[in-house]
Order: structure tokens, then C-alpha cells, then sequence
């Protein structure tokens, strides 16, 4: 077989389900990733359409359904806490709504596909690659702890601000597109959280300040959930290392607002798990430079309100592994072979993610607002072949190969 070590930089989903796939496929597969270890705790994410099949192929169903978020849908709250709209996760089939009924914390299923994985895959957690150099035969990689190595081939499934796009593609200004709002997150005490519905409470522009809404989604633990912050904004200029001046930023947003914001609020100071970041759209027109290749948000990032950038990052991990095999690590036909099955699914899944915009959470004024919970509550009384059916059309895109006679272990 031809360049069999592979690194990948980013142990999130798309890293270790492609390290599963290539391991089994018979190559020597190493992933580095700067978190210490992996992590605990942050936001929920959806297994939706074709990336079902590839988490049952993977064999991580039955540890994703142990570690189900308990969510049970999406309220809309008025400021007394009254549900004015609900979504229940049955009114969209499995996968069409704003909650799949494969909803896990981001975090568990890096865990579970990490726990799949750990034998006979390398992993080199707290480092990050500096610099790459790719020649004819090999990329020479060195890492922040001072070692060097050479790999046949290096892949970027390394987030939104992936490093390995900014070392073989360029600045990042080149391939992020703005979608003009903030997204913070943050582990909370609270105890509204418990019976597995996410509960938002929106605010129409006015008095000056922009359209934006407060969440909290459950857990499983008692007495806790996740705060949710979402303000449309023009880009504000802060140090994206200075958390506490990030901090600062959502609680002057949300300054005086009622519901629960207050409560919230109150605990934002303690979040060691606090993530605050523009909503943005990774566009890139090639995939690959060389022997390097970029997978799920690193090189197609939706949007983190879409709910559809897990299932890209799944299925893509799948699909570039597959054709990797199927060319016998040949990076010259398995790169456009994996461009050519993906593109039609990111195409998609980012022109809903475009159309969709904001879902509703940040409307410009009351009467939005109000036409957003009436469509929210006569959609479940919609035939079902009218609703979630957008979604669900996406995320079937990819008709999946069977790579299976290829797998050795
Ligand atoms: C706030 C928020 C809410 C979201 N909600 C949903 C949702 O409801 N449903 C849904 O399906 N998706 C959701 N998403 C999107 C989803 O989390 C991503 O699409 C998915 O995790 C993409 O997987 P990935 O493996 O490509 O990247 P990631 O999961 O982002 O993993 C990238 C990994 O690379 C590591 N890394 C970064 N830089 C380096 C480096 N230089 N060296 C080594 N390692 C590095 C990171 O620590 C991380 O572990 C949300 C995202 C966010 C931010």
C-alpha cells in the first residue's frame, strides 16, 4: 500500500471516526489534539440521515443512546416562563428537527469514538502541529512540544480555525464567511433543565439593541444545564484569549433582560467551560493541497446553528477513509474521489445552514417574532411529508459505499 502513516490533527468526531476507518483499513494512524485530554461537558450535537448508518457501521449506537441528552424538544418561553411554542422531537421523524433523536453531547461522542479507537491508534493529546512541509514522497510535521516527524499524508480535522488549513491553504479570512451573529455557551446551575426540554426565550430588536435569545439545555445531571447566548451583532473587536472580556461582552448584551437571563448571568463568572464566537461558514473550493486534506468543520463548517455539521463530519470521515482504502493510500485518486461524493451534501447543508439563518432567534421586530411561535406551533398539525422534510433531504444526500471487503481489522 502506498502512504500508510497518516496524522490527524483534531480528536473531535471527524478525527477519530476517520482514525477508526483508516485503522481498520490496515494504516498506521496518529492523531494529535491541543486539549490535555479529552474533554467533559459543553453542547449537544445530532446524528442525523446518513450519518445513522455511519455510526451503526462504526459500531458506536449503542454508547451514543447510553449517553442521550434526555432532550425531548425545544420550548419557546415567554418571560413568566410560560411554553408559548414547543417542538417535540417526534414531530420531524428522526432526523428533520431542530433536536435529532440521535442528540448527544459533543464531548461523549468524541469520548465514545476515543474509546473506539485507543488501541492501535496513537494518540498525542496537549501538542499541535507548527509547521508542515510537504514534498513529493512525505509531509514533515513539526510539533509544539519540540518533536519532529514525517507522515505520508496529513489531514485537518482540526475545527473552524483549523491550523492545518492556515499552513496549507492560507489565512483563515480567506475561507471564513460571516453570518452575523455571536454564539455563547456555558455550564450552568440551574433547575429548569430536568425534564429534557431546551427552552429559549427571544427578544425582538428594539431600544437600540440587536434581536437575540437566552437558552438553557438539559442534562442529565441534576440541579445543572447549559446556558445559551445568542446576539446578532456587527464583529466586535475583543482579544479572543481574554475570556474575561468575552464574558463581559454577553453580560452587557443581556443587561437588564428578564426570564432567567438574570439567574444565568449570575454564574457566568464561574464557567470554566465558557465558549463565546462568531457564527461562521468555512468555504473552501478545493479540499486538498498535495498530500493534505481537510475534513468536516475545517473544511465545510455549516454554521453551529445548522445542527447538520456533526453528520458532515461523520459521513466525510467515512467517505474519505473508504476512498483512501479503495485507492490502496493513493492520496492522488482517493482526494478527488472523496471531493466529488461530499460536495453535493456540503453544498446542500450550507445552503440551508444560509437559508435557515438564525431560525428565528434573533428577529429584527415583535411581529417576526410573533409570526416565529405561530409557525412553531402549527407545524406538528402540518402533514408529516411537509415538515423537517428540508433537513432530512440533506442529510441524505450521500448514498453511502460499502468499503466494507476492504477492512482487515
Ligand atoms: C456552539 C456550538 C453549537 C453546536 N451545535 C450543534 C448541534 O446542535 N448539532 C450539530 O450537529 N452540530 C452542532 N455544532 C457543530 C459541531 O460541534 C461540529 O460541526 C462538529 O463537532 C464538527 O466536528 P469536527 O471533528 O470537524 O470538529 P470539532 O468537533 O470542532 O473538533 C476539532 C478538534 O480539533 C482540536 N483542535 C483544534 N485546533 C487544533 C490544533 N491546532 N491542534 C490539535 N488539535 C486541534 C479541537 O480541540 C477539537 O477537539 C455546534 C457547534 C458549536 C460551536
Amino acid at each position: 500500500m502506498k502512504n500508510r502513516s497518516v496524522l490527524i490533527s483534531g480528536a473531535g468526531i471527524g478525527g477519530p471516526t476517520l482514525a477508526y476507518w483508516l485503522h481498520r483499513y490496515g494504516f498506521d494512524v496518529t492523531v494529535v489534539e491541543w486539549a490535555p485530554a479529552p474533554r467533559t461537558g459543553g453542547h449537544a450535537v445530532d446524528i442525523r440521515g446518513t450519518a445513522r448508518d455511519v455510526a451503526a457501521r462504526t459500531g458506536i449506537v449503542p454508547a451514543v443512546r447510553a449517553a442521550h441528552t434526555g432532550a425531548r424538544g425545544m420550548a419557546f418561553v415567554d418571560q413568566d416562563n410560560r411554553r408559548v411554542a414547543t417542538l417535540g422531537t417526534d414531530v420531524f421523524g428522526d432526523s428533520g428537527g431542530p433536536v435529532a433523536e440521535l442528540a448527544i453531547l459533543r464531548t461523549d461522542l468524541a469520548r465514545i469514538l476515543h474509546e473506539a479507537t485507543r488501541d492501535g491508534v496513537e494518540y498525542l493529546f496537549g501538542d499541535s502541529i507548527v509547521t508542515a512541509e510537504q514534498d513529493d514522497t512525505g509531509v514533515d510535521v513539526r510539533f509544539e512540544s519540540g518533536t519532529s516527524r514525517r507522515f505520508d499524508l496529513l489531514v485537518g480535522a482540526d475545527g473552524v480555525r483549523s491550523t492545518v488549513r492556515r499552513l496549507a491553504f492560507g489565512p483563515d479570512e480567506r475561507y471564513l464567511r460571516d453570518l452575523g451573529c455571536y454564539v455563547s455557551l456555558y455550564s450552568t446551575t440551574t433547575t429548569l433543565a430536568h425534564d429534557g426540554w431546551q427552552l429559549m426565550y427571544t427578544m425582538p430588536a428594539g431600544d437600540g439593541r440587536p434581536g437575540r435569545t437566552a437558552g438553557i439545555y438539559p442534562r442529565t445531571e441534576p440541579g445543572t444545564g447549559l446556558a445559551g447566548f445568542f446576539l446578532r451583532s456587527a464583529p466586535l473587536r475583543y482579544d479572543r484569549r481574554d475570556v474575561d472580556e468575552q464574558k463581559r461582552i454577553v453580560t452587557r448584551a443581556f443587561a437588564g433582560d428578564g426570564w432567567e437571563i438574570p439567574q444565568l448571568l449570575s454564574t457566568i463568572g464561574d464557567a470554566s467551560d465558557f465558549y463565546f464566537d462568531r457564527v461562521q461558514q468555512v468555504q473552501v473550493d478545493g479540499w486538498s493541497r498535495g498530500r493534505t486534506v481537510l475534513l468536516g468543520d475545517a473544511g465545510y463548517c455549516a454554521s453551529p446553528l445548522s445542527g447538520i455539521g456533526t453528520s458532515l463530519a461523520l459521513v466525510g470521515a467515512y467517505v474519505l477513509a473508504g476512498e483512501l482504502a479503495a485507492a490502496e493510500g493513493d492520496h492522488t485518486r482517493a482526494y478527488p474521489s472523496y471531493a466529488h461524493q461530499m460536495r453535493p451534501f456540503v453544498d446542500r447543508a450550507q445552503e440551508f445552514a444560509r437559508r435557515s439563518g438564525d431560525n428565528g432567534l434573533m428577529p429584527d421586530t415583535r411581529a417576526q417574532l410573533r409570526m416565529r411561535n405561530l409557525t412553531v406551533r402549527v407545524l406538528p398539525y402540518l402533514p408529516r411529508a411537509l415538515v423537517g422534510r428540508g433537513m432530512e433531504r440533506v442529510a441524505g444526500t450521500v448514498e453511502l459505499q460499502d468499503y466494507a471487503a476492504l477492512a482487515h481489522r
